[in-house]
């Protein structure tokens, strides 16, 4: 058989494009057109029509370039309207879709199956629609969102962990080019804001409150009032904080209240600052009644994404309102302690306290 130049269809060869119209493949429409050069027009691969003679078929990757050549759309078929909206588009941009909203990388397979397709055909395809595999794109999704993550002032840790990257050397390796900097001048880019904070003498050491004019965005402990700042100042590096006056001692007030007795409902308002899926996680932990515990498969099947446990540890390990979002709820799986941002001490009296 010559070659046909006619024939540019760059992703599917001919072998493969000819069995689909042998088996009226409905799932190469749009991927794959086919056309007759005894009768001059060209079909879908499931077009219902007579099979033609292979001697007297040629393929095309789009209407348009079946046209250019010469032929006419079949009036069974109509190939031209299922390009509009062929059923592998549908699946492709499906796909992306649940790329997007997934907090955490979906296997090919599932997201295969999740658009009603074999791996092997959503990979070719996804490839075919997009020029790119499924795995780039969800690389490339998981830039965006450590973009977006980093740009609403999440750490780069945090940033991570949210976009399911599983090592910070496999990000930072594309991180660069994707962010078209490095990601700590990244983050560090935004407009500086006001905070207001006070360090007073608590039951578990040093207690410091900060608030934006929001509501309480920082609530940390530690040993002294200056290792506390320099906390809060590497929390908030774009920020300008402000020691707080006279005004701001009925807030820090109740703030030490709530450490004392963390079973207490405080009305104070909260600054939550964190990406999407952190806010869930925080706002699933604030759910923990005091005096229950939980663990982290626990909490990650609680918000509905049992295959996160990973990110729901980092997602609490983020925490920045110490108490009142109440990560020291969350225990290992065997009932040990585990981490605790402000160390395993505090974390023990803080149970203590609410058993008792
Ligand atoms: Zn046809």
């Amino acid at each position: 058989m010559s070659p046909n130049p006619a024939t540019n269809f760059r992703h599917l060869d001919d072998d493969s494009a000819w069995q689909a119209v042998q088996t009226r493949n409905s799932r190469l429409d749009g991927a794959v057109y086919y056309a007759v050069k005894t009768t001059g027009i060209y079909c879908l691969p499931s077009c219902p029509a007579r099979k033609p003679n292979r001697a007297n078929v040629s393929f095309f990757v789009s209407c348009s370039a079946a046209e250019r050549a010469g032929y006419r759309p079949c009036m069974r078929c109509k190939p031209a309207e299922a390009a509009a909206a062929p059923a592998w588009a549908l699946r492709v941009e499906k796909a992306c879709r649940l790329m997007e909203e997934s907090e955490v990388p979906i296997p090919l397979a599932d997201l295969a199956r999740a658009v009603g397709s074999s791996t092997h055909h959503f990979h070719r395809q996804f490839r075919s629609a997009l020029g790119i595999t499924p795995k780039a794109t969800a690389a490339a999704l998981r830039n965006d969102r450590v973009r977006d993550a980093l740009s609403r002032g999440a750490t780069v840790t945090e940033a991570l962990y949210e976009a399911g990257f599983s090592s910070s050397g496999r990000f930072y390796s594309g991180a660069s080019a994707a962010l078209g900097m490095a990601p700590d001048s990244f983050r560090k880019g935004g407009a500086s804001e006001q905070l207001t904070f006070a360090t007073m003498p608590c039951s578990l050491g040093h207690v410091l409150v900060a608030a934006s004019t929001k509501g309480v965005c920082a609530i940390l402990l530690g040993d002294s009032a200056d290792g506390l700042a320099g906390e809060l100042r590497a929390l908030f590096p774009q920020a300008i904080l402000n020691e707080a006056d006279a005004s701001f001692a009925a807030t820090a007030a109740s703030i030490v209240a709530l450490v004392d007795r963390p079973e207490s409902q405080s009305a104070i308002p909260l600054d939550i600052r964190g990406t999407a899926f952190q806010r869930r996680v925080w706002e699933t932990l604030r759910k923990i009644p005091a005096g229950e515990t939980r663990s982290y498969s626990e909490l990650a099947a609680a918000i509905g994404s049992p295959g996160a446990v990973r990110a729901v540890a980092g997602a609490c390990a983020a925490n920045k309102l110490a108490v009142a979002i109440p990560c020291h709820r969350i225990l290992r799986r065997d009932g040990s302690l585990s981490g605790y941002r402000w160390g395993q001490e505090r974390k023990r009296a803080l149970l203590d306290k609410e058993k008792s």
